[in-house]
């Protein structure tokens, strides 16, 4: 069996996944996700996936070994965003050519890595398998190692080449690199006992940076963020953590479970969207940091700030919840978004008439019911036609979603916000809450709305009136 192949089979096998235990051996063993159909582009494929778990680690170089359309597919399409080094924004691929699928691209590999090491000298350099390397049979791990060994520095294979599956196997797969070749491979200069690692954050549009000064003022050190805004070292000296937050369920569990196994770092599922999310989720971090021997004080601290902050952000959300109240939302996003802006939105008093669950998992729906209070507006599928209805119907005042989908509330000029990850503003802590409603305040308000919904000169009788039909899609 290929080392790719019994990875990948340790993933599917993954079991803090409650949905992968619950499936039978045969199940199982097809994998988590939908093998996607080739030619279909949407969702990614196993190499974004590792790329877009890893890249946020900003002092690296990442080194894309493929022909060049995989680095240019993938280079720089999310906004996490760094507080220094640039390296992560500049694409490296080998581009390799007809000459090395006949011949072989491990050594074209090898001057790579030289290239990058003498010209950019990062602490790391991080090499991606694609499907046509990994095809011609180049062994990434034996270049990486002898690599290493030349250069006295680490040289990192990312082995997820997009063949292996999904975008979600492949952010698994990018965790797996990081467990094997970084986690542990260097010692903090001292500990404290309020060091805490975050996985599954990646720093979209600044949002850690959202989050980190609550974390500042309880005294509390994020000694890794797995991965946005991190640092090589920040990674390696993980293992050094007394608790953890996981935020994305699905993107990182492997590391998450791996983490407290192999270290001893509990830690627990939550969220930075809402108000009483965050909360929730700091007083949790607080209490596993008392269980791991943090002074208790901590809890009263937390507590204190809790109170501080929740009123704080409550002062400056009241304006807009005149506004805002009673506003209908339609809500097209996947995984732990798919509840977690649900309830920050219904905290306001939005109502949310539908939430996408197509890339949600069992433990996510769940959620969603529990907030929702029943399954009337989850939404499995919702083609482009009947997101078209719904909003040309006015059965939404608003749409939330990612890009793909925005022409269709344009369409039916209607508001359209950006929640995922190609969005510009961070909506993460309090402070992303009071963001999250002057965005949508000034989105629902802004009165090219109105504008565009009067009929165009020659749509208009000679009296004046509207001579629009209602038309389809
Ligand atoms: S790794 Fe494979 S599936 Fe992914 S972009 Fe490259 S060729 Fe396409």
């Amino acid at each position: 069996m290929s080392a790719l192949t019994s990875k990948v089979e340790a993933v599917f096998n993954e079991p803090a996944c409650g949905v992968n235990q619950g499936k039978s051996d045969k199940e199982r063993k097809k994998g988590c996700a939908k093998q996607l159909t080739p030619g279909a582009a949407a969702g990614g494929c196993a190499f974004d996936g590792a790329k877009i778990a890893l890249q946020p680690i900003v002092d690296v170089a990442h080194l894309v070994h493929g022909p060049i359309a995989c680095e240019g597919n993938s280079w720089d399409n999310r906004h996490a965003a760094s507080s220094g080094p640039k390296l992560y924004r500049t694409g490296f691929t080998t581009d390799i050519g007809d000459l090395d699928v006949v011949y072989g691209g491990e050594k074209r590999l090898f001057r790579a890595i030289r290239e990058i090491i003498e010209k950019y000298d990062p602490p790391a350099v991080f090499v991606y398998q694609t499907c046509v390397t990994a095809m011609i049979g180049d062994d990434i791990e034996a270049v990486c190692k002898a690599a290493a060994a030349k250069f006295g520095k680490p040289v990192i294979p990312v082995n997820a080449p997009g063949f292996a599956g999904s975008k979600n196997l492949g952010n698994k797969l990018g965790g797996e690199a990081l467990l094997d070749y970084v986690v542990g491979t260097e010692e903090p200069e001292f500990s404290t006992p309020y060091d805490i690692n975050i996985y599954g954050e990646y720093n979209l549009a600044g949002e850690l940076w959202q989050v980190k000064p609550l974390f500042d003022a309880l005294g509390i050190r994020v000694l890794a963020n797995i991965s946005g805004d991190a640092r090589y070292s920040d990674v390696a000296r993980s293992h050094r953590a007394k608790a953890a937050m996981m935020v994305c369920s699905k993107a990182l569990i492997n590391i998450a479970r791996k983490m407290e196994e192999r270290y001893g770092i509990p830690y627990f599922e939550g969220s930075f969207y809402g108000i009483s999310d965050t909360s929730e989720s700091l007083r949790n971090i607080a209490k596993l940091l008392v269980q791991q021997g943090a002074p208790e004080e901590l809890l009263a601290r937390t507590e204190a700030l809790i109170a501080r902050e929740e009123a704080r952000a409550w002062a400056r959300i009241e304006p807009y919840r005149a506004r805002l109240s009673g506003k209908r939302v339609l809500l097209i996003t996947g995984g732990v978004k798919s509840w977690s802006v649900v309830s920050a939105l219904q905290e306001i008093g939005i109502e949310v008439m539908g939430t996408s669950t197509k890339k949600s998992t069992k433990e996510d729906k769940a959620r969603i019911k529990e907030i929702m209070g029943d399954e009337s507006h989850m939404f499995d599928d919702l083609p482009p036609r009947e997101m078209y209805r719904i909003l040309k119907n006015s059965e939404a005042d608003i749409m939330l979603s990612g890009g793909r989908s925005q022409f269709v509330a344009l369409k039916a000029k209607t508001p359209w916000m950006d929640i995922n990850q190609e969005r510009h503003h961070a909506y993460a802590g309090y402070e992303g809450m009071v963001e999250l409603m002057k965005q949508i305040d000034l989105l629902l308000y802004n009165p090219i709305w109105e504008q565009v919904r009067r009929p165009a000169p020659w749509e208009r009788d000679n009296e004046g009136l509207d001579m629009r039909s209602e038309g389809g899609c």
